[in-house]
This record gives C-alpha cells, sequence and structure tokens, in this order.
C-alpha cells in the first residue's frame, strides 16, 4: 500500500486543491487530505465547515480520508504511519517558500518525504486568500471555486460596501 497525505488550510477550498487532490487519488492507494489546525492563523471557515466541505467534494473518490490535525505536520507521519506529504505548487515564488518549509520538515522528522506537484495550468492563478478578498467584494469567484463552495463563501461573506 503506497499512502500519502495532502495538509493544507483549504480556506476555502479551490479547484486547484481539487485537482491535485484528483490527481494524487490516482497515484496513491488511500490519500488523506489534512485539514491543518493553526490557531496563529485566523480561518475564514471553521475546522469543521472546511472537513466538510472537502469530505463533500471528494465523495467520489474511495480512496480518500479527511482528517483534522492539530500541530506539527511531521508529527502526522508518525501518527498514522503516512510519510509521503503532497505539495501544489503555483508560481516559482510558491517553489522557493515550499522548498524552504520541505527543507524544515525534513529537518524536524527524517522520515518524511516531500512531492511536488506542478499545478495544471488552469489553475496558476487560484489562491484562496485572493478569492476570499474577491469574495468580499461581491466579485465573481464562480469559475475558481466549486458551487457548494461559491454557496458557503456567499453565506459566509457580506460584500464590502464599494462606495
Ligand atoms: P497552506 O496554508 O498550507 O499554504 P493551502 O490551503 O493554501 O495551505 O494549500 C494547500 C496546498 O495546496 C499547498 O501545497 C498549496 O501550494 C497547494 N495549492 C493551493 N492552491 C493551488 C493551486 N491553485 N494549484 C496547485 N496547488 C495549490
Amino acid at each position: 500500500m503506497k499512502n500519502a497525505f495532502f495538509p493544507g488550510s483549504f480556506d476555502p477550498p479551490t479547484h486547484g486543491h481539487l485537482n491535485i487532490i484528483e490527481r494524487a487519488a490516482r497515484i496513491f492507494d488511500k490519500l488523506y487530505v489534512v485539514v491543518a489546525i493553526n490557531e496563529a492563523k485566523r480561518s475564514l471557515f471553521s475546522t469543521e465547515e472546511r472537513l466538510d466541505l472537502i469530505r463533500k467534494l471528494t465523495s467520489h473518490l474511495p480512496n480518500i480520508e479527511v482528517v483534522a490535525w492539530h500541530g506539527l505536520v511531521v508529527d502526522f507521519v508518525d501518527r498514522y504511519s503516512v510519510s509521503l506529504m503532497i505539495r501544489g505548487v503555483r508560481a516559482l515564488a510558491d517553489f522557493g517558500y515550499e522548498f524552504e518549509l520541505a527543507m524544515t520538515n525534513k529537518s524536524l522528522n527524517k522520515n518524511i518525504e516531500i512531492i511536488f506537484f506542478p499545478t495544471d495550468p488552469q489553475y496558476f492563478v487560484l489562491r484562496s486568500s485572493a478569492i476570499k478578498e474577491i469574495a468580499s467584494f461581491g466579485g465573481d469567484i464562480s469559475a475558481m471555486v466549486p458551487q457548494i463552495v461559491a454557496d458557503a463563501l456567499k453565506r459566509k461573506l457580506i460584500p464590502i460596501d464599494k462606495s
């Protein structure tokens, strides 16, 4: 069994995240999608909301398990006995950040292996933070996120007065 895990904030999940999840699910026998809880980062969606959205969006994939994790992702490796960590990379700027993070994680737990998935070109510009900002101004984010996420964003965000 080749298992892997894909950690992130997923606040909220986008088509970019789902693309990585679907591609990784085809390669690995089992993929854990890990909603990393970080109290230092203020999130728009609660952990339960993010878990629920990802579970609904991946219900067609039988080899996915969506879990929440509190603490260092390197500790997830030991707890779930899964050493392959997937990270998605968009632009070169992502790569610099992800490479440094990989070095840090490797120094914290030498058993971890990190695999980078380059984004598919149509998802190049998708970023949760930008999507939240566009949505908060009442912009159209329907092409960037699945419908249930667009609806959840609409419920969550009262458009900021543009006057
Ligand atoms: P984090 O807060 O840990 O950066 P995110 O939820 O932003 O978590 O992203 C989780 C993972 O998904 C990261 O590896 C990130 O690079 C990747 N990712 C996010 N958006 C995209 C996208 N559009 N295409 C490919 N990978 C992406």
